[in-house]
């Protein structure tokens, strides 16, 4: 059992540099016709009547007409927040983590297996493995927690030489009233952020995407369509907020301030009921356009030593033998295939080469 204030988080993904992965997408992309303008958006018009988006105007003057746009211009949010003056709702109440510092270090010739997130007094720190380098930052809150006092915590902490300075970077958590305005979308996060402690960003882009998809097949829209992509995105969202919030609600910390305020913060009623429900009958009930499942909440509930007050009546119906002689059968196959498994930085060259050839 993990040390409460370490999560060890198992994370593929994080092995293989982002890099690569966008250079392959935009090839892809090209290939099939997209056109690539790389220039920077000085001006968006927004027609008086109808308040939708006409143009683009970019720094060299020139323009781009549209008749439907999608803002992923990141935390500037620069055609949604900007231009169509869509409010943003504000999370930090909840989310007391606004600042982050970012570092790259020589990678370890034996990477582990696996992204750490670890407590610190005033928010966690993340190491991520990857094949070149490693990943390091810390996130923190700034109402608890100075720059520098954050900066020598990152430093201290490494344990290979820095590759560059460490980069500083504020947010606001939370997400925009509509995700869709007028004839905008935002995506991403121009549309809203989450703290990265779950690492979900990337996948609201992959649901983004995957709702335009499915509700525009042939681009044509209704008022009805716009308002369910709203309310998807905005549940969407919500439902991830939540499951970040718990991470906090349910700290055991006595150390800091900021833990003790996060203990006893009121949270959304959501969440309240979500807590609630699962105290009464040992169930983890599920929300519609949840992205974190029953084996995640219930990881976090057990972790934090949150229970229900007795077990479900289902469980009634698994002999105790059977349950012994299941759990059994699981532990020696993972003990089998772990014995076999390679090392990790022998399975990632190894893999790699025949992903990319
Ligand atoms: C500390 C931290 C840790 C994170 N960790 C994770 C993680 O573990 N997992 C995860 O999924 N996500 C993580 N994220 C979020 C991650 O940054 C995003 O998922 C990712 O960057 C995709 O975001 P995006 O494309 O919406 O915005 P960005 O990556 O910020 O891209 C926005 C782009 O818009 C461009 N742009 C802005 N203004 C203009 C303009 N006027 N004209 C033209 N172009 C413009 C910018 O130059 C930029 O290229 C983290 C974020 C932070 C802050």
């Amino acid at each position: 059992k993990k040390p409460a204030n370490q999560l060890e988080v198992f994370d593929w993904a994080y092995h293989f540099d982002a890099s690569l992965f966008a250079d392959l997408m935009k090839k892809h992309a090209l290939s099939l016709g997209v056109k690539l303008i790389d220039k920077q958006v000085a001006q968006v018009t927004v027609e008086q009547d109808s308040q939708h988006i006409s143009q683009l105007v970019f720094s060299d003057s020139t323009l781009l007409k549209g008749d439907f746009f999608i803002d992923c211009s990141g935390f500037k949010g620069v055609l949604l927040q900007q231009a169509l003056n869509v409010p943003y709702i504000n999370w930090s109440q909840w989310l007391v983590c606004d600042r982050a510092l970012a570092v790259q270090t020589q990678s370890n010739k034996q990477p582990a297996a696996r992204t750490i997130a670890k407590a610190h007094s005033a928010g966690w720190q993340w190491k991520i493995p990857l094949q070149n380098r490693t990943g390091n930052g810390i996130v923190y809150s700034s109402k608890f927690c100075s720059d520098q006092q954050a900066l020598s915590a990152l430093t201290d902490s490494l344990t290979e030489p820095m590759l560059n300075a460490p980069k500083a970077l504020s947010f606001t958590p939370g997400r925009c009233k509509q995700a869709w305005q007028s004839n905008c979308i935002a995506i991403g996060l121009a549309a809203g952020f989450l703290e990265p402690l779950e690492s979900t960003s990337i996948a609201l882009v992959e649901t983004a995407i995957a709702r335009i998809q499915q509700l525009l097949p042939t681009g044509q829209y209704t008022e009805q369509t716009q308002q369910q992509f709203n309310d998807i995105t905005a549940l969407e969202y919500e439902h991830v907020r939540d499951f970040i919030i718990l991470h906090y609600k349910l700290n055991q910390r006595t150390d800091s301030a900021m833990w003790q305020y996060c203990r006893d913060m009121d949270i959304p009623p959501t969440l309240a009921e979500k807590m609630q429900a699962f105290k009464d009958t040992a169930d983890v009930l599920p929300r519609a356009w949840e992205m974190f499942g029953k084996d995640s909440w219930l990881a976090i509930f057990d972790g934090f030593n949150y229970l229900p007050e007795q077990y479900h009546p289902r469980a009634d119906n698994m002999p105790a033998q059977c349950l012994i002689e299941q759990l059994n059968f699981m532990q020696n196959t993972v003990a089998t295939l772990t014995q076999q498994t390679s090392a990790h930085s022998e399975f990632l060259s190894k893999f790699t080469k025949s992903a990319c050839s």
